[in-house]
Formats: C-alpha cells, structure tokens, sequence
C-alpha cells in the first residue's frame, strides 16, 4: 500500500496553482480522439482544468490530487471540496481514470505535471497530505497490533504488582541481610567487628587473626595502625603484598569511613542512589555512563570496572593477596586497546563480563544482567540496522548529540530529585530494572525480530 502511494507521488507531477492552472485551461489542448468525450467530464471542480492523478473520494467526486491537498491543508477538514461529504480513511489516485486521462490529454497532463513538480508551494501540501495518510496507516497497523498490546498491558501491571509485593517482602528484611559494618563509621567498631572484617580480606588473613584478637583492637586503634606497626609484632605481617593489602584496604576504610560493600547488596544499602543512577544509566545509554565514571569516579569504580573486563594476564596471582590493591593498578595499553574496542562496538558485553565475575556471589542476579545486556546489544543492532537501511545515517550525529542532551539533563534531574525519593520507591525502581526490564526486553527484541521495519 505504501510502496503505491509513494509511487503516485513521484508520478502525480505537482501542479500549479489554481490561478496559473486557469490561465492554462485557456491554452487549446490535445483533441481528444473519441467526439463523445469533452474535456468537460475529465475536469476537476477545484481548478476546472484536466484531471492530474485524479484522486476520487467516498463521496465518489474526482478531483487533481494537488487541488485536494490544497483544499485539505487550507480547510483543516476531510471534506468533499464539492458536495462536503466527509471522506473516510485515506483518498487514493484512481488508477483507471488516471490512465484514461493520460492516454487522451496526454500533452496537457504531462505539461500540468511539470508546472505542479517546479510549485514549491504545491510540492509542500502534497508532502504534507502524505505524510497524513502515512500516519493514518500506522495508526491503522497498530489498532490491529491492539489485542497484543492487551497482553503487553496485562503483563506490565502484573509485573508491577509483582515488583511492589517483592520489594515490600524483601524490605522487611528477609533477604536484604547485609553487614551492618557497611554503613557503622570505623571509629565505632568493636574487636569483633574488626576481626570480621579482617576475615573479608581474603583466606590469607586468617595467618593475622590471634594477634589482633589478642590486642584487642577496636576500630579506632584499627584507623591508627601504620606500616611500622604491621611490621613489627605482636602483628608481625613480614610478607610485603600481605602487609599492602592491608594497608590498601585500610585506606579505603579510613576514605569511606565505613566498610566498603562486599557485593552488589552491600554495594546498594551503603550506596543507594549512586546504584539506581548506574543501573538506569548503564541500561540507556552505556558508553556515557562508563565515559563519566571515568571522568568522576576513576579510582573506586571505574579501574576496578576495567580490570574486572579486561583483566591483565600478569597481574592474576598477585590479586589473590588483594583484589582492591590490583584493581588500583594503572591499566596497561594492552588492557586500555582492549577496553576501548568493546567501548565503542559493544560496551553491553564489558557490562556482562563484569557481571559474569560476579557469578559466583549473585547466581540469579548476574544471569538476569548478562541476558539482559545480550537483549539490549541485539535491540541497539537493530536501530543501527534501521538507520543504515532507511539511510538515515546521516541524522546519526544530529541524534547522538540529542541523546547526549537528554542524558544530561535527565542526570540532573535525578540528581535534585533523588534527596526527595522515598526508600521504598527506590527499590521498586531498583528490583524493577534490574529483574523485570530483561522481560520487556524479550517482548521487545521479540517485536523487532518480526516487524524489522517499524
Ligand atoms: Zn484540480
Ligand atoms: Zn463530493
């Protein structure tokens, strides 16, 4: 349907103008080769000159295409011109009054087609008048698409139930059982506290466990322990990676003031907006999100975000002292190479690698992360695909430079926002992007795998 609309298009010539058009009915025309027919018949009650892509109404009255564009932009109305009968649906160029007017006015038409083609004005209404009947189809496809979108509808309201019941059982505190240490300031911690947190540091720190326990110490001795003091007994820690690892992590408490987040739970009670921007952000527009945590937030999450993806060869056995300390660790060009490769092609794979490290620690979570980010480079291919094919490519940096407005915009947002939103939402938006986006990205890519061209 619309590859013959846009061929009407190319073929209507469009016209002149209704005076211009007068003044040519004066100029005599082809004869006709039958008597019986007069020009007459074949003339348009807009601009009474020879019909050009007549175009026929439900009314059954004919009229130019071009006269009718005109009358429709001018009127605001879907109406005869003539009798004022509404029209229904899209009016078509009638094809066998069109060949029939061809074959007998054929000079006329053809010199009206090129007045109508040279008229900017009568060009633009056409354009107009189709762009109308475009969008008339597309509403159309999509009232069929109606009982789908039912389902999609159904889907989403009980999903969103289902993400207010989860978030409000686990909220209750069910399963979100992080370690308090993450957010009681260094300062405050008992012995026992300090030797918990001693253990997180890796199997190795068991060797250092008695002396600690036996000195007793609490956080704030904790926050004065140097690397002399390690050194020397009762702590004795001779091995020099062992003593950096605990002087690295040791810093990174004395910054945070808190123990740092074990895992993405811990990660999210102690650092809760910063969590749900990342997660929002990652999922929309990856490569800006990765560019600021490069420029904002280098040493705490972008270099460990890089070593988890694009990890050195060489640097594997120290990390088992330490993982912060490696992560700390310059990047290699090897490694910065490999980073911006992924970075610019498929930045969704850096964000599954990472949650492919994190496997072991969130079985489900990260399975539901990579299926995710495999869903979104399929969808962020196919828009490539359209805009390749529908050689829009150009508008490609024009887009680019919107997105990146929005982004900032909407970053800012939140960010002025965020003091005001109550917990509870949070974590509806949290659970909700983090377990149940995955599923409307099913439907999605599912949707694009099918009707590639919408
Ligand atoms: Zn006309
Ligand atoms: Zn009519």
């Amino acid at each position: 349907m619309l590859d013959q609309m846009d061929w009407d298009l190319l073929d209507e010539g469009l016209g002149a103008s209704v005076e211009e058009s007068l003044y040519f009915s004066g100029v005599p025309k082809s004869k006709p080769p039958t008597t019986d027919i007069s020009e007459h018949e074949f003339s348009c009650h807009c601009c009474y000159d020879i019909l050009v892509s007549p175009t026929t109404l439900t009314c059954g009255h004919n009229f130019c295409r071009h006269c009718l564009a005109l009358w429709w932009e001018s009127s605001h109305k879907n109406e005869c011109p003539e009798c004022r009968e509404k029209w229904e649906g899209f009016p078509k160029v009638n094809i066998l009054l069109r060949d029939a007017t061809d074959k007998l006015f054929g000079d006329v038409v053809r010199q009206r087609r090129a007045e109508i083609k040279n008229d900017p004005k009568i060009t633009r209404s056409l354009l107009a008048f189709q762009r109308y009947g475009d969008n008339l189809g597309r509403t159309k496809t999509n009232q069929h698409k109606g009982a789908g979108f039912f389902f999609s509808g159904v889907l989403t309201a009980l999903s969103c139930v289902a993400v207010v019941v989860l978030v409000y059982h686990w909220s209750s505190g069910v399963v979100e059982q992080h370690d308090p240490l993450i957010s009681k300031p260094v300062s405050r911690w008992t012995p026992e506290e300090v030797l918990s947190w001693l253990e997180h540091l890796g199997p190795w720190a068991q060797l250092y466990r008695e002396p600690f326990q036996q000195e007793n110490v609490n956080g704030r001795l904790l926050l004065m322990l140097s690397e002399e003091e390690l050194l020397n007994p009762p702590y004795s820690i001779e091995n020099q990676a062992h003593r950096r690892a605990v002087l690295a992590e040791l810093d990174r408490v004395k910054t945070l003031g808190v123990k740092p987040p074990q895992n993405l739970w811990e990660y999210k009670a102690a650092n809760a907006g910063k969590s749900l921007f990342l997660l929002y952000a990652l999922k929309r527009s990856p490569r800006l999100t990765i560019f600021y945590l490069y420029l904002f937030d280098y040493s705490e999450t972008f270099l460990p975000f890089l070593h988890t993806c694009c990890p050195a060869i060489a640097h594997i056995e120290q990390s088992v002292e330490s993982s912060f300390l490696s992560s700390q660790l310059e990047p290699n060009w090897r490694q910065w190479a490999e980073f911006l490769v992924k970075y610019l092609l498929l930045p969704y794979q850096l964000i599954a690698e990472f949650a492919w490290d994190w496997l072991a620690t969130h079985y489900w979570t990260s399975r539901f992360i990579i299926v995710n980010t495999m869903l979104l480079s399929v969808l962020e291919g196919c828009a490539l695909w359209r805009l390749w094919t529908g050689a829009a490519i150009r508008t490609l940096p024009r887009k680019m430079w919107n997105h990146l407005w929005k982004m900032i915009s909407q970053g800012f947002a939140f960010a002025l926002l965020w003091p005001f939103i109550p917990q509870f939402v949070c974590n509806c938006l949290f659970y909700w992007a983090l377990y149940f986006s995955p599923i409307i990205n099913i439907d999605l890519v599912v949707q694009q795998l099918m009707h590639p061209e919408t």
